[in-house]
């Protein structure tokens, strides 16, 4: 559903992905881990096209999400193209990111009915069936700026889930919380992994989240996939001594 063709990524002068190549399958959870600055939160932001892709390709079901090949070359897709692909993709990020002059509620409702053009009624209802499952069925008229941060993650995450994604990027979204809430947090997420199919790519440090809810863990080195292996493999024996070295540090 996802896949990633001879990718690269430069700031300025500052090559952060180089030839990175992988696909993730319908329904597959994957995990990025790798040490700080090795690109992982750049690939998510490319799968969201809010960063622009140096060279290569990126395709979501086959379609070409930012350049396509025609006639040998290289060319931009049409934005028309590129937000239908991106209107199937939710991220939820590290800041939250809600609406703060918006309730709850609207948050949540905004683009399902803006983007999506779902009625106002139908989808007021499922914002409510939403905040019941992240555990915040008495928050919807709450402005974000009066809910604690693992509040408005999970409303973040009900927000995402609104749009019916067929693909959630998840990037840290631990990472600003405090440690107390975070479980709540990934135990939504957990619920989320166990009872939708929905395709997840996730950035996380929290290992025992990652190792639970992913199918496939790819360990990124200096802008490159050095190992893809199921979450057992890669936690317990890992094949490469760089992986180990990493894991030996954060776990
Ligand atoms: P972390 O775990 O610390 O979040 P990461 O693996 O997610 O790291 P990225 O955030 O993808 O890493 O960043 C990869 C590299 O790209 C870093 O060296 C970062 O400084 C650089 N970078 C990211 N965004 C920009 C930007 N907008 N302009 C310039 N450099 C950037």
């Amino acid at each position: 559903v996802i896949e990633f063709r001879d990718v690269e990524k430069q700031f300025d002068t500052k090559t952060v992905l180089k030839e990175l190549n992988f696909t993730i399958e319908r329904g597959e959870r994957v995990t990025l881990i790798g040490p700080s600055g090795s690109g992982k939160t750049t690939i998510l932001r490319l799968v969201m096209t809010l960063e622009g892709l140096t060279d290569g390709y990126i395709y979501i079901d086959g379609a070409p999400l930012v350049y396509e090949q025609r006639d040998g070359k290289r060319v931009p897709v049409s934005k028309r193209q590129q937000k239908l692909l991106t209107t199937r993709i939710g991220m939820v990020f590290q800041q939250f990111n809600l609406f703060p002059n918006m309730t709850v509620l609207e948050n949540i409702i905004e683009a399902p009915i803006h983007v999506l053009g779902i009625n106002k009624r139908d989808a007021i209802d499922r914002a409510h069936q939403l905040l019941e499952k992240v555990g915040l069925p008495d928050k919807t008229d709450a402005h974000p700026t009066a809910l604690s941060g693992g509040q408005q993650q999970r409303v973040a995450i009900a927000r995402a889930l609104a749009m019916d994604p067929e693909i959630l990027l998840l990037d840290e979204v631990t990472s600003a919380l405090d440690p107390e809430v975070v479980v709540d947090v990934l135990q939504v997420l957990r619920d989320v992994a166990a009872t939708t199919d929905v395709t997840m790519l996730i950035v996380t440090h929290e290992m025992s989240f990652a190792r639970d809810v992913s199918h496939r863990v790819m360990m990124l080195d200096g802008g490159k996939i050095i190992e893809s292996a199921d979450p057992e493999t890669i936690f317990t024996n890992p094949a490469k001594e760089r992986t180990k070295k990493f894991l030996a540090a954060v776990l």
